[in-house]
């Protein structure tokens, strides 16, 4: 859970420049700033917490979260990690039904925030298609690392899938159809966070 953290605020930093580019065409412009700030201070609280439980360092980086992000995307994302924190209770050894679970918690956690359906250029449409292979690969037998895998690929190939949509929710909903032709920029951040657990857990036993 540490890995993916540090993993995830390693990634959003490499990608930083294009999160605002993504945002300023249908958005202000502040996506990949707000998110950078928030993993770098997410980084900055881990030191001397890895030793938590996995619900412990995901609560901590969901209040992190909530209190550094700022615009649509902290109290979002904050909302995910903090339910995901949740579904995994005490667990100290996630397996690949926990990944599924702490997936569900998450973007349902997104959804009852936002309020966002699949369809309407926003994150969601990268965490539902996420979830949904998540829990088809667990239910096939795969391992973790393959369940985050069939995860993150869903999640980009949702973000990709953006591109044409009209928004329906957030600022980029202000655009109407000006909003089609660009990714969304949290369904693109939402599939390299996805994206960075895989490679946080592929090095795990
Ligand atoms: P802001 O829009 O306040 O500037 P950000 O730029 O950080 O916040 O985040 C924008 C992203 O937040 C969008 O690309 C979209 O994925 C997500 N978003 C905005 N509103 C919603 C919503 N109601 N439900 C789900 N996701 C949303
Ligand atoms: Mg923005």
């Amino acid at each position: 859970m540490a890995d993916w953290l540090r993993e995830s605020a390693r990634v959003i930093g490499e990608h930083r420049q294009e999160l605002i580019d993504l945002d300023r065409a249908i958005g202000d412009a502040d996506h990949g700033e707000n998110l950078d700030r928030g993993f770098s201070a997410v980084l900055a609280k881990l030191d001397g917490a890895d030793s938590g439980t996995p619900a412990a360092l995901l609560k901590i980086a969901a209040m992190t979260l909530m209190s550094s992000v700022g615009g649509a995307a902290g109290p979002l994302y904050g909302t995910a990690f903090l339910r995901a924190a949740t579904s995994l209770g005490d667990t100290e050894r996630i397996g690949p039904d926990d990944v599924v679970g702490l997936l569900t918690a998450a973007r349902d956690g997104v959804v009852a925030r936002g309020k966002a359906e699949p369809g309407d250029k926003t994150m969601v449409d990268a965490w539902t298609p996420a979830v949904e292979a998540a829990g088809t690969a667990a239910m096939a037998g795969a391992s973790v690392v393959e369940v985050l895998a069939a995860a993150a690929n869903a999640a980009n190939a949702g973000a990709t899938a953006t591109e044409p949509l009209i928004a329906r929710k957030g600022r980029a909903s202000y655009l109407a159809e000006r909003s089609a032709g660009h990714l969304d920029p949290g369904a693109v951040s939402t599939g390299l966070i996805l994206q960075a657990a895989v490679d946080a857990a592929g090095g795990q036993p």
